[in-house]
């Protein structure tokens, strides 16, 4: 029995090995380009476009797909998405198997784990995109909106995730409950969680800081299947997988849909103080240093 678990981690050891070794030789300091990042963003926008005209392909998830990710996985996409059984990352992006390394907790909280597995997709897999994704109608985040700071739900680790959204929506205590699909708060908390990541993970921000992390928001659209992508770049009319000429932003994208989208991801929370500058009204500059 022993031996077995011997065996077991022997091999276990091998595969971590095996995953850690064409991204790992870069590291997070590498100076790199954003330009696969770009399109990585592109492509999942592509997919999203075709999943919500009905028009999925359901590519890569054949045995061949299989079978040649038995060898080792290269995602060149992070999502972390809420739970919510309406919202799989890789059917709304209409990706096959080994494109997207998700991340799902209610509301897109982030734990340590969490922020680990970010970390790990980033730093031994190679991803190069991020997108954190929230989606109209959450309930992690209704929950938080109706849930008094100082009341018990009576389960203290939903009281614990609650605690997390909380502060990030509570600009919108008093919103109308008419407002069914919470689109204001609901972009506060992927605002908030974005610069949550960025402010508690040293090596997210050094793939940031050398070019080699795009990260985007994105709220999903549960009725019309559409995520609307926001981006940090200046250039509000970006509309192509590839930046026109490299900016001091360097999270996040946004194209088509999103600027023919009526809606605004901002930081709420704050005022949106970078609303100003805008050209357009459909895309948030998010700088982490802010
Ligand atoms: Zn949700």
């Amino acid at each position: 029995m022993i031996l077995k678990m011997k065996h077991c981690a022997f091999v276990a050891l091998l595969a971590v090995g095996f995953a850690y070794t064409e991204a790992a030789k870069a590291g997070p300091q590498t100076k790199g380009s954003l330009k696969d990042s770009w399109a990585a963003l592109s492509e999942i926008q592509a997919g999203n476009k075709r999943f919500s005209e009905g028009k999925s392909t359901h590519a890569g998830q054949d045995s061949a797909i299989r079978e040649k990710l038995a060898g080792g996985q290269q995602p060149p996409v992070i999502v972390v998405s809420c739970s919510d059984s309406r919202v799989p990352p890789e059917k709304i992006f209409d990706q096959g198997l080994g494109q997207v390394f998700t991340i799902r907790l209610a509301g897109h909280v982030l734990n340590s784990d969490a922020i680990a597995s970010i970390e790990y997709a980033l730093d031994h897999l190679g991803a190069k995109t991020l997108v954190i994704m929230g989606h109209d109608s959450c309930g992690a985040v209704k929950a938080a909106l109706i849930t008094l700071a100082n009341t018990s739900t009576g389960s203290p680790h939903l009281d614990s995730l609650l605690s997390k959204i909380r502060p990030a929506v509570s600009a919108f205590k008093n919103i109308s409950s008419e407002d069914k699909t919470i689109e204001g708060p609901v972009k506060a908390n992927v605002t908030a969680t974005v610069k949550d990541l960025v402010k508690r993970s040293k090596i997210v921000r050094e793939f940031i800081e050398n070019d080699r992390l795009l990260i985007a928001q994105g709220i999903y659209h549960l009725g019309s299947g559409l995520v609307v992508l926001g981006t940090d770049s200046k250039d509000s009319e970006v509309a192509s997988a590839e930046p026109k000429k490299k900016k001091t932003n360097r999270h996040a994208a946004s194209e088509n849909e999103g600027r023919e989208a009526k809606h605004e991801i901002s930081d709420e929370r704050s005022g949106a103080n970078n609303k100003k500058s805008r050209k357009s009204t459909q895309n948030d500059f998010y700088k982490p240093r802010d």
